[in-house]
């Protein structure tokens, strides 16, 4: 009796000493018909988007290897990017790929191919390293540029926002904390340049770093396959939920070939969840108007009428750049019309 008891004691010990779970399936897995639900839930916004996932290195470019030697950077990008296409296509998505095996694809040729995709989105995805530092590890997402500098573009921070915080999530650690929210501009790393993808693409276009290969802990985990599955999961709920939050629309009404050197321009602005009408911004040539009158057409869209009057624009081509945020706080994709300004005959 006395041997049982020692034996339950033991056996409590060992149980309560084994180590925990590598990870945490998400809720939504616990049946396939919930998982699907999930899918199908989100496909009422991602239906037709076009998705370009750019798995990073592969090919002769293998020489980013995990702390034990368990993992190769470029397999593990490439496994996410699979199963993140996987679910993107499921919920109705349009997805391209940079690789979908282990080929060498050139940065250059990377953005060409998303350029030539014709992608409303481009994601770039990696894994993350501290050389000399096994402790670090968390999840960072990237975009381009800093707010002030003329390449940055509000939309880029939306989406790594929305990606950020359900990657974190997914894979229960935290974000970088060199930034707020976890979300990292590539300027951070290379100033005034950032990254050859996020500065050359053109589309909105984030890099995401899921976790670290320098941090042993981190590599096992990356070694199985299902915790890929969850990274994928993370960034496709971020995708998704971005999507789901509307990005609003511009169209230009008025002409853009005009005779007035002051001229006059209409814009519609429309979001189906309702534009913020305090944040938007108009440039002529990078310099800022104001806007001169705003009317609703309805609920979600409004009329913006742009008069000029300080300004005298010479004959020529000139630049109007417009984002406009929704009620969410998404702002519009990049906006930039080239218009001409002719002299009337007989000035
Ligand atoms: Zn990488």
């Amino acid at each position: 009796m006395k041997k049982l008891s020692y034996l339950l004691i033991l056996t409590i010990f060992v149980w309560g000493c084994a180590p925990k779970p590598y990870y945490v399936k998400p809720n939504e897995w616990k049946t396939p018909d919930k998982k699907d639900s999930v899918i199908n839930f989100y496909s009422k916004f991602l239906k037709g988007w076009k998705i370009f996932l750019d798995p990073g290195h592969g090919g002769q470019d293998r020489k980013n290897i995990g702390i034990k030697k368990r993992v190769v950077e470029a397999d593990v990008n490439l496994k996410v990017a699979l199963y993140l296409r996987d679910y993107l296509t499921r919920a109705g998505a349009i997805v391209f790929m940079s690789r979908d095996k282990d080929t060498t694809v050139s940065l250059a040729d990377r953005v060409k191919m998303a350029t030539e995709s014709g992608a409303d989105i481009f994601i770039s995805i990696h894994h993350n390293a501290m050389p000399g530092d096994e402790n670090t590890y968390y999840a960072s997402t990237w975009y381009h540029a800093v707010e002030g500098d003329p390449k940055f573009h509000p939309c880029n921070r939306d989406l790594a926002r929305y990606i950020q915080r359900d990657l974190a999530y997914a894979l229960r650690i935290s974000g970088s904390l060199a930034s707020f929210d976890g979300t990292m501009s590539d300027y951070f790393v290379y100033p005034k340049q950032g990254f050859y993808v996020l500065r050359n693409a053109t589309m909105p276009a984030v890099l995401v770093e899921c976790t670290f290969f320098t941090n042993e802990y981190e590599e096992r985990k990356l070694s199985i396959d299902e915790f890929n599955q969850i990274e994928a999961w993370g960034i496709f709920k971020g995708i998704a939920k971005y999507i789901q939050a509307g990005i609003p629309k511009i169209e230009i009404l008025s002409d853009t070939i005009l005779t007035s050197e002051r001229p006059t321009f209409i814009l519609k602005v429309s979001d189906r969840t309702g534009i913020d009408r305090q944040n938007i911004q108009i440039k002529i040539d990078s310099i800022s108007v104001e806007k001169s009158f705003i009317t609703s057409i309805d609920a979600n869209s409004y009329l913006i009428i742009l008069f000029t009057p300080n300004f005298n624009l010479s004959e020529g081509i000139h630049t109007l750049d417009v984002v406009v945020r929704n009620k969410n706080g998404n702002s519009s994709f990049p906006f930039k019309r080239n218009f001409y300004i002719r002299k009337q005959i007989g000035d």
